[in-house]
């Protein structure tokens, strides 16, 4: 399933019209008139069609067989966002080695500059360049940053990154960080090394991406423990994740307890599903509407001051 032209009338077009519908139904459910999705990517054309063939191959970080729904151009991909009700989202793009950081950084701010609803998202990679990749980004107006330890295979705790993480924890900046084992354990994966990473930087504003799939309870047990910590739902529920890293139902309480510190997260656009079933999976916890208003909309409003 591809969403491939932007013809009203063609399949892909009603498609969309279904599927925006279906976003609209589940927002006026909650009495929402918008959604902030904080786990979104946009990338230069180059490395997303990357990322595209390495999903494409389910190569070793993948793991599974995975089609990417949503596969067209840039404007089309905003286009349908735009229509699911999302006033908000984020650029999240990473590197997966030395001397990338940079220039994704100046793609990611020249995006941000053509497109208002983006949250401007930067990133680095653990590199001595990091600190001057951090604050370059920070002048240029990034608001939001993304770190993937699985694809970028460093350590968290490595040296070079203290003075990023005391930059971020002191700009009160979150971080989007890709840190769960899921859907594949990387080197530095897993709740160990976050839980001293945030002892050492108790105010930093760390978002736990997928839940921490799938060490979900060990990292509930850090956002307990750490109340700066937020956590993204990217993925998390749906059919899709549940045949492989299920939830556990005994920890939804916990979750509940959390609610004003889970914030809407989709990978939209590389989800091997369309984007409402990201929506119904998070109604399925049966958290209710308050929950889900909180973490589709007000939770990211605030913290972003939106
Ligand atoms: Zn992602």
């Amino acid at each position: 399933m591809t969403h491939s032209g932007a013809d009203p009338d063609g399949p892909a077009g009603r498609r969309a019209a279904a599927e925006r519908a279906e976003a609209a139904a589940f927002r006026a459910e909650l009495g929402l008139d918008h959604l902030i999705d904080v786990h979104t990517h946009f990338m230069p054309e180059r490395v997303l069609t990357k990322v595209w063939a390495y999903f494409d191959t389910a190569g070793p970080l993948v793991g599974r067989s995975w089609p990417i729904t949503y596969r067209t151009e840039e404007h089309r991909r905003l286009e349908l966002l735009r229509g699911f009700g999302v006033r908000a989202f984020t650029a999240m793009l990473y590197p997966h080695r030395p001397a990338m950081a940079r220039w994704l950084n100046d793609w990611a701010a020249d995006f941000a500059a053509r497109t208002p609803d983006c949250l401007h998202t930067a990133t680095f990679f653990a590199e001595p360049s990091a600190p001057d990749d951090a604050r370059r980004a920070l002048e240029q107006g990034a608001r939001v940053f993304k770190c993937h330890l699985q694809v970028g295979a460093f350590d968290p705790l490595d040296p070079v990154l203290d003075p990023v993480w005391g930059l971020l924890a002191d700009t009160g900046t979150p971080v989007v960080t890709h840190c769960g084992s899921g859907p594949v354990p990387g080197p530095f994966t897993g709740p160990d090394r976050i839980g001293r990473l945030l002892d050492r930087h108790p105010r930093l504003r760390l978002v736990v991406a997928h839940l921490g799939m799938p060490e979900y309870t060990e990292f509930l047990a850090l956002a307990e423990r750490h109340p700066a910590l937020l956590l993204d739902t990217t993925m998390a529920f749906t059919a899709f994740t549940e045949a492989d890293a299920p939830f556990p139902r005994a920890a939804l309480p916990r979750l509940a307890a959390l609610g004003d510190r889970v914030l809407l997260g989709t990978d939209f656009p590389n989800i091997p599903y369309p984007y409402p079933e990201a929506l119904r999976a998070l109604e399925r916890t049966g958290l209710g509407t308050d929950w889900l208003r909180a973490v589709c909309h007000d939770n990211a409003a605030r913290l972003f001051g939106l």
